[in-house]
Formats: C-alpha cells, sequence, structure tokens
C-alpha cells in the first residue's frame, strides 16, 4: 500500500477511499499522520514504523477528528499526539468513537488494538506554531471548513504541506463545518504554499503530487468550486461527474454543499 516515498517521507494509501497515512523520518524523530484504515493496512503500518524507530521518539499528528482519520490511534499508544485546539475540545469525542464501533460491527472487523479518541500533548492554538526537531521543524496553522478542527503541517525543510481533507484530487471540498471558514482555509493554503515554497502536497484522499503547478491548479480548483456553490450554474452536477471518477458516491456531500453555502451568512 505504499503510494508514494522518498529519502524522508513514505505516504501509505488505503483502498478505502484513497485516504492517507504519511510517516516521516528525521534525526531524532519519526512522525506519523493519521494512521488508518483496515486492519491489514494497519498492521502494515505499524510493522514499518516498528521497524525504522529505533531509539526515536514518536509523534502522531491528526489533521482532524473525522473517524477514518482517527482510527489506529490505539495502535500507537506511546506516541506523543499533536492536534489542534478543536480537537482537544472536540464536543463530539463520543460519536467519532461511534463512528468506529458501528463501522468496524457493520464489515465484521476486529482489530487488536482499542479503539479510543486520542489525548492531545502538543495543542496547535494558533497560526505558525512551531515543533522543532534536531533536523526539521514543522509548522502548524488551523484549518477548518471541512471540520472545525482541521489542521495544516508544513514540513518546513522539505517544503512539504501535509493538508488533511483538504485540496484533494479525487474529491471536492466537502463542507462539514463552515462555508466561510473553508473560503478563508484556501485563501490562508494559497498564501502558505507561496510563503513556505511549497513544492509537495499530501492531500487526506488521493495522490500526492510533486508538482507545484499542480498545487496551484488544486487550490486554484477549490475555490472555483466553492464559488460555483454560491452561485450554481444548471450544468454544474455533470461537469462534477466528468472531472471526478467516483462523483456517484458523492452527490450527496456536494448537495450538502449547496445548502451550507446557501446558509453562509448564518453560519460561524
Ligand atoms: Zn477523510
Amino acid at each position: 500500500m505504499i503510494h508514494y516515498q522518498n529519502e524522508n517521507m513514505t505516504v501509505f494509501q488505503s483502498a478505502l477511499y484513497k485516504t492517507t497515512t504519511t510517516l516521516i523520518e528525521t534525526t531524532d524523530a519519526i512522525i506519523l499522520i493519521d494512521p488508518n484504515w483496515l486492519p491489514n493496512e494497519v498492521e502494515e503500518i505499524k510493522s514499518f514504523v516498528e521497524r525504522v524507530l529505533n531509539n526515536r521518539k514518536l509523534y502522531l499528528i491528526f489533521t482532524h477528528s473525522d473517524f477514518d482519520h482517527i482510527i489506529a490511534a490505539g495502535a500507537f499508544p506511546k506516541a506523543f499526539v499533536i492536534a489542534s485546539k478543536a480537537f482537544a475540545n472536540n464536543p463530539n469525542k463520543d460519536e467519532a468513537v461511534q463512528q468506529i464501533i458501528n463501522f468496524d460491527a457493520q464489515y465484521y472487523i476486529t482489530r487488536d488494538y482499542p479503539i479510543y479518541y486520542p489525548a492531545v500533548d502538543l495543542v496547535i492554538e494558533e497560526d505558525g506554531q512551531k515543533l522543532e526537531l534536531a533536523l526539521l521543524t514543522l509548522t502548524f496553522y488551523l484549518a477548518p471548513g471541512h471540520t472545525e478542527d482541521g489542521l495544516f503541517t508544513i514540513v518546513e525543510q522539505q517544503r512539504t504541506l501535509l493538508a488533511g481533507d483538504y485540496l484533494s484530487d479525487v474529491e471536492f471540498p466537502f463542507i462539514d463545518s463552515s462555508y466561510a471558514d473553508y473560503v478563508a482555509t484556501m485563501e490562508k493554503a494559497e498564501a502558505i504554499f507561496h510563503k513556505h515554497a511549497i513544492h509537495t502536497l499530501v492531500p487526506g484522499h488521493g495522490t500526492v503530487t510533486t508538482k507545484p503547478a499542480e498545487i496551484a491548479e488544486r487550490i486554484k480548483e477549490s475555490k472555483v468550486y466553492l464559488q460555483s456553490l454560491a452561485n450554481p450554474e444548471a450544468g454544474l452536477e455533470v461537469q462534477l461527474q466528468n472531472k471526478y471518477q467516483f462523483f456517484d458516491g458523492m452527490k450527496d456531500a456536494h448537495r450538502q454543499n449547496l445548502k451550507i453555502a446557501k446558509m453562509g451568512d448564518y453560519i460561524e
């Protein structure tokens, strides 16, 4: 399930929803982002981590609290956890855990690790907050809109943006918390892209790209999509169907986006 690999980074991709897990190696640490989904996939990621860890410290970053992204927290109980303040203060923790339990029940899945909502050791409270490791700096930005508790992580020396559920090539924006926030987060993504000279983008679902032109294009496409929600044309669904291979499975999310965009002014 290894989808992309360079000197310092390995990106795994699940068979489910092309969900990514990222592993970054540096001299004093291993950083794991959103380990997921199926038991054999988690097992593969876990053995990879065990093989390379040595005496280094294991960090676990969660890009947001959707259940598919926190599903394997319990497989890495000793890791030092990083997530946003809204993630740490999520009022619906039990609901996220219940979604994992329901998913596993539906597909007769058993796991050899406990299911729980991760406790956060380092809470990201503001844009530009950093974690300085020996040879690597992580810079964090809050990224609400898809969910309230989204987090962008920039690996400075590698000019890499770990975007969570934004800037995917396989899905249009899913707005689960706020249209206005989503629009602002895409502005922020564009500013980050320039400020940190990003050349590698890892989305939460879909394909890694190492082409700045494609990153710029994905930011633009998200913005265009958000604009189209505010003033939808008759042919919009057909356009999306042509663009996204799995559109039929996402149609409801698009229709919900249209409703949320319409109420945009009333959502904080
Ligand atoms: Zn997701």
